[in-house]
């Protein structure tokens, strides 16, 4: 019998959704492509060019360099390798907040970078005093997150700029996830906003794009021949990526999503999120719930750990903070329906863990 994936209708900590369907049109027709070997694959080549581009759009940069990877992770891995090839010192170390992507570790592992990890503000945002505490002349890489994994909070990215200029490190922005809604929140985030070098951008998630569709953008072509390697056997002669064979699914879905969303239908898309976030929050609040206020569409809020199983017992896909919170995040799958359902619950079950004896 042949398999069949789970429905969307309980997912609220998916950091991704179903694609748009255009995207899973498009992710079908060009499963048996291959963009690592651009010369063979033309057509699919041409598509990423042009992703790339719609990409620069999104993230205010005309022009810039960059290719359609696996997801944010291998962004920000490359990222990081970009910054540790260009270097001249033996001991190279990368700054980021507290707040930063896993991906990061997996990266400095990889690559046998130091990560410096910087304290927080109290509101979960980048301390710029700290990185910059934090940095020193063996410093390649300054990381700011535009939209973090678990609080959806956006670093204050043209400062953090200006210390990576000062210690002369390249600056990243992971906007992974928070590429796609940031155009249209009013954040200073984006190449237009502040002297970047790359950027983490992923059409898989708020892109409505089919997996694997993440993005790695560079202001300077030059910074991608930190990564070239010589391909003997492909027609072309060298590559940046970090995977060799890539799925054409991936470029084509995040294509087609792009062509037929940026920019209204992203920011529709934004709007009704962030409405429901801001519902969510006041919902939860009401209902006895400690919750961190949204920045963007993401919720988070304390509960009982009881009243947590209870909620995954009752089919509710829901993942915690590091601190234990439980989180929301407002995908385009997820209806005001669904919300209101969930709060039913939310309210269900703390009630009985109070009677309980709570
Ligand atoms: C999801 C996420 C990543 C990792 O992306 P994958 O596509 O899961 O590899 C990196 N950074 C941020 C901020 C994310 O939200």
């Amino acid at each position: 019998m042949r398999g069949q994936p789970q429905d969307f209708d309980r997912v609220l900590s998916s950091m991704c959704t179903e694609p748009h369907p255009v995207a899973r049109e498009a992710a079908g027709e060009f499963l048996a492509t291959n963009p690592g070997d651009p010369a063979t694959y033309q057509t699919v080549s041409d598509l990423e060019d042009e992703v790339v581009a719609m990409l620069g759009e999104v993230a205010g940069v005309d022009d810039p360099a960059g290719y359609v990877a696996s997801g944010g992770t291998e962004a920000n891995i490359q990222a990081v390798r970009m910054a540790r090839n260009r270097c001249v010192t033996h001991t190279p170390n990368v700054v980021v907040p507290e707040s930063a992507h896993f991906s990061f570790k997996k990266a400095a592992d990889v690559l046998g970078v130091e990560l410096r990890v910087t304290p927080l503000r109290d509101d979960r945002r980048a301390n710029v005093g700290a990185v910059e505490r934090f940095c020193d002349e063996d410093t390649v890489l300054v990381v700011g997150v535009a939209g973090s994994t678990e609080y959806g909070r956006v670093d204050p990215i043209p400062e953090l700029a200006a210390v990576a200029s000062e210690y002369g490190a390249l600056m990243h922005v992971d906007a992974a996830w928070g590429g796609f809604v940031l155009p249209f929140s009013g954040h200073e985030w984006s190449f237009a906003d502040a002297s970047l070098d790359t950027m983490t951008i992923d059409p898989h998630k708020m892109g409505q794009a089919a997996i694997p569709a993440g993005g790695l953008l560079a202001r300077d072509p030059a910074l991608f021949d930190a990564l070239a390697v010589d391909t003997p056997y492909l027609e072309s002669t060298s590559q940046a990526t970090l995977t060799g064979t890539r799925s054409g699914a991936g470029v084509a879905s995040a294509h087609a999503a792009m062509t037929e969303l940026w920019p209204d239908g992203y920011r529709e898309e934004y709007e009704r999120q962030q409405a429901n976030a801001d519902w969510l929050a006041d919902a939860l609040a009401d209902a006895g719930l400690d919750v961190v206020e949204p920045e963007l569409p993401l919720v988070a809020a304390s509960i009982d750990d009881v009243a947590f199983e209870s909620l995954r017992d009752a089919g509710w896909r829901l993942s915690r903070t590091g601190n234990d919170e439980l989180r929301v995040v407002c995908m385009p799958h997820v209806t005001r329906e669904m919300l209101e359902s969930f709060v039913a619950d939310v309210e269900t079950v703390t009630a009985t863990v109070a009677a309980d004896g709570g």
